[in-house]
């Protein structure tokens, strides 16, 4: 027996004990962050295990996250051994469906599906459901992809099928979506594939419908464990019902079932989760044993009443208590800065400072959160800048994502026509009927001529065998090219990227695609764009090109090797800071963290700020990426933003104002230049200032705000741009790394 198999009940206080010995019978645990619900968990699995001899194979365990899943896998090895920890199943309700629904197979025969079926992911979805509002000889423009499919989503997340979803409706829209899902779904089964939200959904079904297979998933886990129990939708807590007690008419389940969350860290409305889980559960399994943990193991006293500051302005919530026996530990430093860059910069210097100090003593201990993916960009710069290993969790690194990679291709052909893994790249983003079949051809009729794909496009109508609509598309797409070409010769390169966004019908289609919270695909080409803006002073030609060899410096800054395919295979730093969304964040936990943007617009988000319960959302994820701090926290915030070439002054997040000042370091600011009116203070002082200044124009309002309406084809181009600094030059760039990170 390991020293930790001895101490598995040793290292718990009374209440954590006591949900890990009430291994038979519902259990729910509604506790604070960092009061040990997901230690709970894994101990009491252990317990269950070691001590009551229960198979690990009879044990389920639910996590929000894949990267979730893999900690409490680590975790399960080191208290039960690796041999038993396979055995377990531990992963998401969509990693758990996917399995069930693999396996059970033939009982989806009838719906067309087989056991290969495909998952789509959020690219897959979107082009099928323009392809259903082709089918329904319905506008794109009218209704967006996105909207339609948020309120498919939504209708599933409510249990709804197509029929229910049109005699429910109460909008236009929603009896237009409930048409677009019929068709949708028709495709979907004709492909073979299902979406996110089916797998939950088939799932439940199949149980629901099917006894005997319920029976046995009943009689094989017999042990259930939900953690982040707060974020579930209805699907997915149903699937629990059924398997822990069982359909309306048979109660077979066995009823062991432990659930753990805080509903203060509720983040996943906006996909269906709903604080009535609580009151579900509680009905649905009679007896059930409620434990309340109320210490906190996790961070200083400081860092807890700065969250509870935060959070306690929510309405409809229980107060729950939580308490330290850490002490207060260090105040919280609140740091104001210039802009984006020098917030970054400020984040990067204070960790190599802590580093120096020995306050820290790996990267590892530091993570910087953000609200929306594109923030990374700025931060990996400055790392890349300063040398810092840093990865990047729940989405890529900035320059490997698809959509900068694809207006980097259309920038590199821009630059040279003959770069035929570029024009590959593009020639059908966004969707120009251009197969792979036609692409086949192409490539062969430039063989024969041995010249590029662009060269061989100009007589592709001379081509033998080719149809005519393919060659129509081809010379189209030749056309683009050469009118994109022309026109470096007219704008500079911020308003090249726009001409390139709009002529190629790429920005539209990201647009649409862009209103899914955690997909911010658009906001990631604004972000590549505002890195363009550096170069606005440079004839466009030059600008174009040294762009590109900048760029193509950060985003080779990791890479070593590469795979036997020729795809280039990234070294992963051991030792590096992670950078992460709030979201992603939920349920872990790091020495030192950073959170960013903390303006008005960032966090809370634009898109929430006048909608009060949405404000009260924006809270608890403020409350959940506060307390993922064990020992320091900096809260970040740039003075001014620059979007669209325009410079927008920010104000404070009011998240900020609800802190007790008495926890926040006084702080001078060295970082802020003095070109600004604002008092200097380097904390974030001065609110009425930013109330004054022009509040700028915000592109969120219009392509966010109004779901329903026909905003997304506005052209962004905005001319020339006179509020840029020129001070910043091309400067912000990173020059190439002297050498690779550690
Ligand atoms: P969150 O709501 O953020 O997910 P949580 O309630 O799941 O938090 P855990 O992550 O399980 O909290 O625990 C927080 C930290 O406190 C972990 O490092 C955990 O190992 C530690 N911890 C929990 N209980 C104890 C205990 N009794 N003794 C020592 N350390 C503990
Ligand atoms: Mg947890």
């Amino acid at each position: 027996m390991t020293l930790e198999q001895q101490d598995l009940l040793a290292g718990l206080n009374q209440p954590q004990q006591e949900a890990v010995t009430t291994t038979e019978g519902p259990v729910l645990i509604l506790a604070g962050p960092g009061s040990g619900k997901t230690r709970v968990i894994t101990h009491r699995i252990a317990h269950l295990v070691q001590q009551e001899q229960v198979s690990p194979w009879r044990i389920l365990a639910v996590t929000f996250t894949n990267k979730a899943a893999r900690e409490m896998r680590e975790r399960m090895e080191k208290l039960v051994g690796v041999n038993e920890a396979k055995e377990m199943m531990i992963g998401t309700f969509h990693a758990i469906c996917a399995r069930v629904l693999r396996t059970e197979a033939e009982h989806l025969a009838p719906l067309g599906l087989s056991r290969s079926f495909v998952i789509l992911d959020t690219d897959d979805q979107n082009t099928l459901l323009k392809q259903a509002i082709k089918e329904l000889n319905l506008d794109e423009k009218q209704y967006r992809p996105a909207t339609i499919q948020a309120l498919i989503s939504r209708a599933k997340n409510d249990m709804h099928g197509p029929d229910q979803m049109a005699e429910l409706a109460t909008k236009y829209i929603e009896e237009v979506a409930a048409r677009v899902f019929k068709v949708y779904q028709k495709m979907m089964r004709k492909n073979n594939s299902v979406d996110f939200d089916d797998l939950i959904m088939l799932t439940e079904q199949l149980w629901r419908r099917e006894p005997e297979v319920l029976k046995r998933y009943q009689r094989r886990w017999q042990y259930i464990h939900v953690d982040e129990f707060q974020d579930c939708n209805l699907p997915q807590y149903k699937l629990i019902r059924l398997l822990g007690y069982g359909t309306d008419s048979l109660h077979e389940g066995l009823g062991n079932v432990c659930v753990v969350g805080d509903d203060d860290q509720m983040i996943y409305t906006w996909r269906g989760a709903s604080a009535e889980n609580v009151l579900r559960f509680e009905r649905d399994f009679p007896h059930t044993r409620i434990i309340l943990l109320e210490q906190n193991y996790r961070s200083t006293q400081t860092i807890l009443d700065a969250a509870q500051g935060i959070v306690k302005r929510n309405s409809l919530r229980k107060d729950k208590k939580l308490w330290t026996a850490q002490g207060d530990g260090e105040k919280i430093i609140v740091h104001e800065a210039y802009n984006e860059e020098q917030e970054g910069l400020y984040a990067a210097q204070e960790i190599v400072r802590l580093l120096a100090r020995g306050e820290i003593a790996k990267r590892t201990d530091v993570a910087v959160m953000y609200r929306t993916n594109a923030q990374s960009r700025a931060l990996e710069e400055q790392f890349l800048r300063m040398n810092i290993p840093y990865k990047v969790i729940g989405s890529r690194k900035f320059y490997d994502r698809k959509e900068i990679k694809d207006m980097l291709a259309y920038m590199r052909l821009l630059a040279n026509p003959n770069d035929d893994l570029s024009l590959l790249r593009v020639i059908n983003v966004p969707n120009r009927k251009i197969g792979p079949k036609t692409v086949g051809e192409l490539q062969q009729w430039a063989n024969r001529q041995s010249s590029s794909l662009y060269i061989a496009l100009e007589s592709i109508q001379a081509h033998p065998t080719l149809g005519k609509a393919a060659k129509n598309a081809l010379e189209t797409f030749h056309k683009l090219i050469k009118d994109l070409q022309g026109a470096i010769d007219e704008l500079h390169l911020p308003e090249l990227l726009d001409r390139i966004a709009e002529r190629s019908g790429y920005g539209p289609e990201l647009r649409a695609a862009s209103e899914g919270e955690e997909l911010d695909r658009w906001g990631n080409v604004l972000e590549l764009r505002r890195v363009a803006e550096d170069y606005s002073e440079i004839e466009t030609r030059s600008a174009l090109e040294l762009f590109l060899e900048n760029v193509a410096l950060v985003g080779g800054a990791d890479t070593v090797q590469s795979g036997e395919d020729g795809s280039l295979i990234r070294e992963e730093t051991t030792d590096a800071v992670t950078l992460i969304t709030l979201h992603a964040a939920k349920g872990l936990e790091y020495p030192v963290v950073f959170i960013v943007g903390m303006d008005e617009g960032s966090l809370p988000h634009s898109r929430s700020i006048d909608k009060p319960e949405q404000v009260e959302e924006e809270r608890r994820l403020a409350y959940v990426g506060f307390t993922r701090a064990m020992n320091r926290l900096y809260l970040i915030r740039a003075r001014r933003r620059s979007v669209f070439g325009e410079t927008q002054y920010t104000e404070p997040s009011r998240f900020l104002d609800d802190i007790p000042p008495k926890l926040i370091a006084k702080r001078g600011g060295g970082v802020t230049p003095k070109t600004n009116t604002s008092s200097g203070q380097g904390t974030y002082g001065n609110r009425t200032q930013g109330r004054n200044v022009q509040r700028g124009y915000n592109w969120e309002d219009d392509f966010n705000q109004d779901p329903y309406g026909d905003t997304g084809g506005r052209v962004f181009g905005r001319g020339s741009n006179p509020t840029t600094s020129s001070t910043r030059g091309y400067s912000s760039l990173p020059s190439a790394p002297k050498s690779r990170g550690n």
